[in-house]
This record gives C-alpha cells, structure tokens and sequence, in this order.
C-alpha cells in the first residue's frame, strides 16, 4: 500500500474529488450510455469502448441497443446475429464473450450485483467489473484503464506498477459517488490530461499535480506493414463470400472476400487501406472468376458477420 498512502500524504482526496466532479458534473461529455442506471447497457458500453474509438461507438451503441434492447434479448439470438451487429467494431472475442456473458446471466436469474461476482463471467475482466459495479450498484470500487493510468501517472510524477494504480485509484476514490468519479477520471484522461500534450491550464486538479504537463516520453508501438489481396467474384448482384475457419485465432466464423491467389500480373480494381491492432494493411481488390463459397445478394450481405475489412470493400463497391 505504499503508493496509496503516498498519495493520501500527497493529496488530500476528497478536495481531489471534488475539484473533480464539479468539473465533471459541468463539463462531462453528452454519450448515449451517459446517466444511464441499467447494468446491461452499462456493460455493453463498457465492452464496445475496449479498443473502440467513442465516436464510433456512440452509432453502434445505439442500434445494438436497439436490436438487443434487453440481456434477455441478447442471450436469446443467434451468434452470427450478434456477430453481424457487432460487425465493424472489431475485436469479435468481445462479442462472442458478451453474447455468453448474457447467456450466463440469464441462466443465473439476474445481473450479478458486486465487482467480484461480475468478474466470474466470461470475458469481463478487473475493469469492466469495476465499471459495471460502481456506475449501476454504487460499489465503492474504482477503475483503472489506459486513460486513468495517463492521469495517475501525472498526478504522482511516478512510474507506478499495475498494483500502485489500483491501489492509487482507490484510495483518491468518492465512495459514495464512486460511479461518476469513475467516469470523471476516465473523461479527465480522454479530454484534458491526454497523450503527449496534456490540457493543464484547463485541468481541474492540476493543484494536485506533480507533473503538471511536464513532458514525458511516449512509448509508441511498433507498427507493421503488410498486403492483404482479395478476389471479387460478382455474378447477377451476389458477391462471393467465404467463411473463415472456426478454428482460426483471428476473426473465427467471420465472413470474407476470398483471397487472391494469382501470381501473374493484374491491375487491381480497388486499393485500400486497413489497420488491425498493430498492422497497417494495404489492401488490394482483384476481378476474381472463383466458385467456392457463398454466393449472397449484395444488398443482404450485412446481415453476414461480415469482417471490417470486408464490410469496408462492399461498401466502396455499392457507393
Ligand atoms: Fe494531467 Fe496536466 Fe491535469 Fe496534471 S495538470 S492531471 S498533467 S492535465
């Protein structure tokens, strides 16, 4: 608990947290999920914002909601539905987790109500737990993500370890608005204490800063390049499409163009750009005469699960 009593010597968390949630309260950004009490859409926003940016959540957000309206309803329909609505937002483990996830918590007889209850289901881990808890049963537990981190770090001018930030985070934590103090660290990390150069001038705790906005060195990722070539196969407005093995580690049971195999030369009919985690794909679209496979009307193949990259492509075809 060294960091933790650090910080309490350091800060005096209630005024952090009240300098914090007055700005909050004043300043919090308008999001669909925001205010809302349900722990099942709590929880699917939670999940949708791992590894997705909220501007595109915010669309997809809300016409999943709208066609899975209840956890009910979402453990009742079909994988390759659930897939097909999450189609786009990427990382497909996180829909298949969610749909179980739901399952679970209907053979169960109800959403469980603790951090550590919620964390026995599948795919929800430490984070979404405490999300879930704090923002939907006021649990006095609080979360730590990249952007809480960013903020932690800063506050402390300390290069904490996975256990200080916890221990940090909650012992800065307002257990009785433990939900909003949740979300206000996580809005003060995305909107004013940003990478690279932070907002400090409009910062509501920059009095509790020791860094203040001193800068310090971003640790890029590595990214990788590579090409990815796809047949388009068109016959009386279906497309060809492929399933991907379910056994694949990548996107399993997802729906594709099949791949373009041909070494001779041929100029593509479509070039793109894709990024997956840490590739940049140049993606480029050949003319293909290929028969296996799932011939599909263009106009229904998004009802398939179909990839990112493929939902892409068809949609440059039909604009
Ligand atoms: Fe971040 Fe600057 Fe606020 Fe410190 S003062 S928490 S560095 S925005």
């Amino acid at each position: 608990m060294e960091a933790a009593s650090a910080i309490r010597n350091h800060l005096d968390a209630q005024q952090f947290s009240r300098s914090l949630l007055g700005w909050y309260q004043g300043n919090k950004r308008q999001l669909p999920w925001r205010g809302e009490s349900d722990p099942y859409k709590i929880l699917v926003s939670e999940i949708m914002l791992q590894q997705t940016r909220v501007a595109v959540v915010e669309d997809r957000y809300k016409k999943f909601i709208a066609q899975f309206p209840t956890v009910e309803a979402l453990a009742r329909a079909r994988e390759q539905t659930v897939l097909a609505a999450w189609s786009g937002l990427g990382y497909y483990r996180r829909a298949r987790n969610l749909h179980a996830a739901a399952r679970e918590i209907v053979s169960r007889g109800g959403f469980p109500s603790s951090s550590e209850a919620l964390q026995e289901l599948p795919g929800i881990g430490r984070y979404t737990a405490a999300a879930v808890a704090s923002i939907a049963f006021g649990e006095p537990v609080a979360v730590v993500d990249g952007n809480v981190k960013r903020v932690l770090q800063r506050i402390t001018g300390k290069d904490l370890s996975e256990v200080q930030h916890w221990q940090t985070a909650n012992a800065l934590l307002a257990p009785e608005a433990s939900g909003d103090f949740n979300q206000a660290m996580m809005e003060l990390g995305a909107v004013v204490c940003v990478p690279g150069n932070p907002l400090c001038l409009g910062c509501p705790v920059i009095d509790f800063c020791a860094t203040r906005g001193a800068e310090e060195r971003q640790k890029r990722a590595v990214r990788n390049k590579a090409v990815l070539k796809y047949a388009l196969c068109v016959k009386g407005g279906k497309v060809l499409l492929q399933q991907r093995p379910s056994t694949h580690s990548l996107m399993p049971g997802m729906w594709e163009l099949p791949p373009f195999n041909h070494n001779q030369a041929a100029q593509p009919l479509m070039k793109l750009k894709h990024s997956i985690t840490t590739t940049d794909y140049s993606v480029l679209v050949f003319a293909g005469n290929l028969r296996k496979g799932q011939w599909v009307l263009l106009q229904n193949a998004e009802r398939f699960a179909l990839t990112g990259l493929t939902r892409k492509i068809l949609r440059n075809i039909r604009d």
